[in-house]
């Protein structure tokens, strides 16, 4: 069976308000045939862009969740909050909350295994540092998060692995088609240790993802689809990448 491919757009803490319902529509009106498409806007515009989304079959994603339900947590956003505002995904453990929150692979896991018990698809985000890369570890250091990251109750409809060099976000830099492959096959190693339908798990590609660079990027074997950040806030850009699958 074919993996579908799923492209995801992570804004950030990007866009205003009207920023955010205009990007939103614009992808909304324009669905893309060959992948699915997934945008996760900052917290407080969830609801706006789930109005300009509406029923076109794009999805809606959060950036973060907490790993209990409801509780004395002041200023985070428990999953089922998520699910409820309408959300189908949450990103958790990407490389900007692990450095700037201090997020350890334990806390990624029960982020993750919160997302699959409010019913959301849980992206997990891993990626190795430049020093781990250039020291040889690059394909240890993932293998490691995803062991520690990825929840019991996982499988190919409720989890997306998303591989993001650390180095490669944001900074116009990747890795060459062949460092992608060897990772991502070494990724889809891995998660038959802890996924029973591993075969079927979608593994995004991001960092750095371009219109300029999607199509040989999302060529690779064992690259379902992508996760894009600065790219992902323009209509344009973000519908090209979706384009390239
Ligand atoms: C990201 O941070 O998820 C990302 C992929 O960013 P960018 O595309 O801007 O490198």
């Amino acid at each position: 069976m074919a993996v579908r491919a799923l492209i995801a757009g992570n804004w950030k803490m990007n866009t205003s308000l009207a920023e955010a319902r205009s990007l939103a529509a614009g992808i909304a009106a324009q669905p893309s045939a060959a992948a699915d498409l997934l945008l996760c806007p900052p917290a407080p515009w969830l609801q706006s862009v789930a109005s300009e989304i509406g029923a076109t079959g794009v999805m809606l994603g959060g950036q973060d969740c907490h790993p209990t339900s409801a509780g004395a947590h002041t200023g985070d956003i428990s999953a089922e909050m998520l699910a409820e505002i309408g959300c189908s995904h949450v990103i958790v453990g990407h490389s900007e909350r692990r450095t700037d929150h201090w997020e350890s692979d334990a806390q990624v896991q029960a982020k993750a295994d919160a997302a699959l018990r409010a019913g959301l698809v849980a992206v997990i985000c891993v990626g190795e540092s430049e020093a781990e890369r250039d020291a040889g570890r690059d394909l240890a250091v993932v293998g490691g998060q995803l062991a520690g990251s990825i929840p019991a109750a996982a499988n190919a409809n409720n989890t997306v692995i998303a591989y993001e060099p650390v180095w490669a976000i944001g900074t116009g830099r990747t890795p060459t088609v062949q460092d992608v492959a060897a990772m991502h096959d070494h990724m889809r190693t891995v998660i038959a240790d802890k996924i029973s339908d591993a075969a079927h798990v979608k593994l995004l590609y991001g960092g750095s993802v371009t219109p300029a660079n999607a199509a040989e990027l999302l060529a690779v074997a064992n690259v379902n689809g992508a996760l894009v950040g600065g790219a992902s806030l323009q209509v344009e850009d973000f519908l090209a990448i979706a384009a390239a699958v």
